[in-house]
């Protein structure tokens, strides 16, 4: 139940049966296993609430050991597709810099989110839940902020070689200020820096606020630059020259957001931000685990407009990337 979930989700796929099988993993993990078990040899898993035909389906399948057809089916469907330029990219990628997890708005546990990344080949993670400002997304307080760094320090035992490196995702005000005291972003080994609010202000004070944040010795990382959703939302305006020439000079990362609404930055501006000589990040943005599978859709717009992979700072190891993060504080 858990894998459908994870697959309808990097498939980007809120519809109905999508959101069926999140009722029915719900069902799952608070119903006592041999109750299930009695269920589906009865055939009455589908009395239980939230479980329709095709979930009781998958149920009985899983539970009998054998393959689940619609898992392969899901599989195969849902796959993301990789160029042969673009899998060089992903071969070289050692860690994913922006994820989420439960504590804002992400639907796993960070041991989830990081057992999976592992299992994606990496070594590393950025953990970049939301900054306080952001409080539909239940952004973290300095206080709640703390508690997950002891929880990350525990899990690192636990996950070991892997490692989970600390962060936030961190609004930029609109004066150009983060929503974190210094004194917060100094302790944290990467910090992603975002537009989330007022998007729409006019070029030069976005240019103005967007390089007040870049500026910062704590910020490593500019995330998603232009705020665009895909067919919803405009990109912002702001003149991208002065803004990538800020990040080549402060030595903040353009982050190639792998989100398919997002796809951030569009190709004419991250061909600029080649030219200006900026590092970059290809990151997931993921607030589930099978977003975690997203990077291929960032590998492959980086190869389309040649960054050079040397410059992508997350195919470094955790020790260079922090060698990095660390030389600019
Ligand atoms: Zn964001
Ligand atoms: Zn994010």
């Amino acid at each position: 139940m858990e894998r459908a979930v994870h697959y309808l989700d990097r498939a980007h796929d809120t519809g109905f049966k999508a959101k069926a099988f999140v009722r029915a993993l719900d069902v799952v993990r608070t119903t006592p296993a041999d109750e299930l078990e009695a269920r589906a040899e009865a055939g009455t898993l589908t009395d239980l609430e939230g479980i329709g035909d095709s979930t009781a389906t998958v149920i009985r399948q899983a539970l009998a050991g054998g393959e689940v057809e619609y898992l392969v089916e899901l599989e195969t469907r849902t796959r993301v597709a990789l160029t042969d330029d673009g899998a060089v990219y992903r071969q070289a990628l050692k860690g994913d810099l922006h994820l989420h997890s439960r504590w804002s708005d992400g639907s796993a546990t960070i041991e989830a989110m990081a057992r999976n990344a592992q299992a994606l080949g990496h070594d590393y993670m950025v953990l970049t839940d939301h900054s306080p400002r952001l409080t539909i997304a239940h952004g973290l307080s300095a206080e709640r902020l703390e508690q997950q760094l002891a929880d990350i320090a525990v899990l690192n035992e636990v996950l070991a070689p892997f490692r989970i490196l600390t962060g936030i995702e961190v609004d930029i005000n609109e004066d150009g200020t983060l929503d974190h005291s210094d004194d917060v972003l100094g302790g944290l080994d990467v910090v992603v820096a975002s537009v989330h609010s007022k998007l729409r202000m006019a070029k030069q004070e976005m240019t103005e606020r967007m390089i007040r944040a870049i500026a910062s010795p704590h910020v490593d990382v500019l995330g998603h630059c232009t705020g665009r959703l895909i067919g919803k939302r405009d990109a912002s305006t702001f003149d991208p020259d002065y803004v990538f020439a800020a990040c080549a000079a402060f030595h903040t990362a353009v982050e190639i957001n792998s989100r398919p609404e997002r796809l951030d930055p569009p190709r004419p501006l991250l061909e600029l931000a080649v030219q200006h000589g900026c590092y970059f990040s290809i990151d997931s943005d993921a607030h589930s685990t099978g977003q975690l599978e997203w990077q291929p859709h960032g590998c492959n717009r980086a190869a389309e407009v040649g960054v050079p992979l040397d410059r992508v700072i997350n195919t470094w190891t955790a020790d260079e990337l922090l060698a990095w993060t660390r030389e600019q504080e």
